[in-house]
């Protein structure tokens, strides 16, 4: 069985065919810049060279249609016909209080989606292109959709509801929802099977340090806090997200730098974080760079990213009662020794450190701890698309019988 992964945003699409017997990747690719100038497609066949084939990709039903072309191309294609599809995997932004887990898309789901349009303004519309446009071309090949939110939908009321008053959450729907899920999921089970345990038996606490960045809480395989909230802007500062601020700050700002909704929404989203700490770059390889050079606001940028996430871990072993293992992914938390040193620098009292010989690894997966620790500490690369074919293919496989 081989399954399509198709990742959706607002002008890309990100996919990788992956033949589910060994979970081998038999090609992986992007197009970028859809309805813009320069629209192209990055096509990586597994053991060949990368094909770059530029052409004008006015929508996401055209992008889609390239990526299928590619994959059954007769020079850089992988499978003979698209029947060898099986199934297709979307991952879908928001799924608000709809969907707890990865659900086969019919017209129901498809509604559902919908509904969430207005907490994810800007991707859930071009992962309903997506899967349009796959229901158009690939008509008889099921599709499943993979939330963001998903994993996270088993958080208690008291960690999900903010101190707002509670028609709100009725009307609107404004509540915690959390994201990264995905990735939570699957880097807590990683590091469940590498201290051969159940995931049932552990408390973990996951680090996600991206360009966005959350943790979570994992108690006995439940999330059950995390740090981003209604939308992905909450929790820690980010490469260029305020996260938390005193929500007073808002309309305070609007007034004195004449900001409207839009405009301060940027403001967080985009130009604040560890860029507009440092006034250097949202990328932590520029700001650790600055920083050894002596540059004062790229090291408090970091000091504060730091100091965030180490505030985090510890409200989260207070929320769970103790920690077994903190996990370390995504860009940041895969290949910066030097955030994961600062992070848990303090953390001894948890009964954890670092080994600074063991921390120099880089996107493998690895403990990093001590020897004897009694807490943990896991660098576990990612791998989201891994987990939208599984979710795919077990929720896909009894079709096929
Ligand atoms: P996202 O998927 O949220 O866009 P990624 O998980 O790709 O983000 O992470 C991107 C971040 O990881 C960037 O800030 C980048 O600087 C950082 N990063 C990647 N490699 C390194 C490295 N070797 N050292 C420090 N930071 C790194």
């Amino acid at each position: 069985m081989k399954v399509l992964v198709v990742n959706c945003g607002s002008s890309s699409i990100k996919y990788q065919l992956i033949n589910m017997e060994d979970e081998l990747v038999l090609a992986k690719g992007l197009v970028e810049r859809i309805g813009l100038d320069g629209s192209v497609l990055k096509h990586s066949p597994i053991g060949q060279d990368k094909t770059v084939l530029e052409a004008k990709i006015e929508n996401h039903a055209q992008g889609i249609k390239m990526v299928l072309d590619a994959l059954v191309d007769s020079n850089h294609g992988v499978i003979k016909n698209l029947n060898e599809i099986s199934a297709v995997g979307h991952r879908v932004a928001h799924g608000g209080e709809n969907f707890t887990d990865s659900v086969l898309i019919t017209p129901d789901v498809m509604s559902g989606i919908e509904e969430c349009v207005e907490m994810a303004p800007l991707h859930n519309p071009p992962n309903i292109l997506g899967i349009e446009a796959c229901a158009k071309l690939v008509p008889s090949v099921p599709q499943v959709a993979v939330f963001d939110t998903a994993f996270h939908q088993t958080m208690p009321k008291m960690a999900f509801l903010y101190g707002l008053p509670y028609e709100v959450y009725e009307k609107y729907g404004l509540r915690r929802y959390g994201f990264h899920g995905t990735s939570h999921k699957y880097v807590a089970q990683q590091a469940a099977d590498m201290l051969d345990e159940h995931m049932t038996n552990l408390r973990i606490i996951t680090c996600h340090l991206g360009n966005g960045a959350s943790i979570a809480a994992i108690k006995f395989g439940k999330s059950i806090d995390t740090s981003m909230g209604f939308t992905p802007l909450e929790g820690l500062v980010m490469g260029t997200r305020s996260g938390a601020i005193d929500p007073a700050i808002i309309p305070y700002l609007m007034k004195k730098e004449s900001m409207t909704p839009e405009q301060i929404d940027e403001y967080l989203n985009k130009k604040s974080g560890v860029l507009g700490i440092s006034g250097i770059s949202s990328d932590f390889r520029d700001i650790e760079q600055a920083a050894a050079d002596g540059n004062e606001r790229a090291e408090l940028a970091l000091e504060i990213f730091t100091y965030k996430v180490k505030t985090y871990i510890g409200s989260y072993v207070a929320a769970m009662g103790g920690v077994d293992a903190i996990v370390f992914t995504a860009g940041l938390g895969e290949n910066s020794s030097l955030v994961r040193d600062k992070v848990c620098n303090g953390l001894e009292y948890l009964g954890t450190r670092i080994d600074s010989d063991k921390n120099s690894v880089r996107g493998e997966a690895k403990e990093i701890s001590v020897d004897g620790a009694k807490v943990k500490i896991f660098v576990i690369p990612t791998n989201e698309e891994l987990v939208i074919a599984r979710d795919t293919d077990l929720i896909c496989r009894p079709l096929f019988h």
